[in-house]
């Protein structure tokens, strides 16, 4: 899940640009696939490439025949076990990778409607996800509220902690504390 649009494509979106890439829930599955299986279709369980798709989708979309078991294009991502839906995934990675201002939580939760802390724990799990790859870093970082984040610095690689330091702090997530 390397492939993300890359600096110079990093402008300004608009809800018309957000609207025709994601309108629904199917639209935005298939866009995430796209990114996470740029080259071709990978099991999140064992990453074998011998797999089928399933007939109506049930109880998952694809079968691997490597592990002969069921998945999706979240299993084994950080989507996995969320129950919030691509639709909002999708905006909220998208708005990741495009804006040019950081991502707050208080941001992501008034513009996709999810809870603040749902929003912070999204901008989380992106930043994991999505981080780790020194191919491709956000350049507008996404925003961490810092009142959650003490014990996590701790376990955190020097690399990661630098990016984090380098991190521009705006004022915007700051507000964002949870009661
Ligand atoms: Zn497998």
């Amino acid at each position: 899940m390397s492939k993300a649009p890359g600096k110079h494509y990093r402008k300004e979106i608009s809800l018309m640009d957000m609207f025709n890439m994601f309108p629904d829930n199917e639209a935005a599955t298939r866009w995430f696939e796209s990114v996470a299986w740029e080259d071709g279709r990978l099991c999140g369980h064992c990453g074998s490439v011998h797999t089928s798709s399933v007939k109506n989708g049930k109880p998952m979309p694809y079968w691997c025949k490597g592990c002969r078991s069921y998945f999706s294009v979240k299993t084994g991502t950080p989507l996995q076990k969320s129950n919030v839906p691509m639709q909002k995934w999708c905006i909220a990675i998208y708005l990741c990778l495009t804006s040019p201002k950081p991502v707050s939580s208080m941001q992501l939760h008034r513009d996709i409607k999810v809870s603040q802390p749902t929003a912070w724990s999204m901008l989380q799990r992106i930043r994991e996800a999505w981080m780790q790859d020194d191919e491709y870093t956000f350049g507008g970082p996404v925003e961490v509220d810092e009142s959650y984040f003490g014990s996590r610095h701790s376990s955190m690689s020097n690399r990661k902690r630098k990016e984090l330091k380098d991190i521009d702090r705006g004022a915007v997530g700051k507000r964002a504390v949870v009661a």
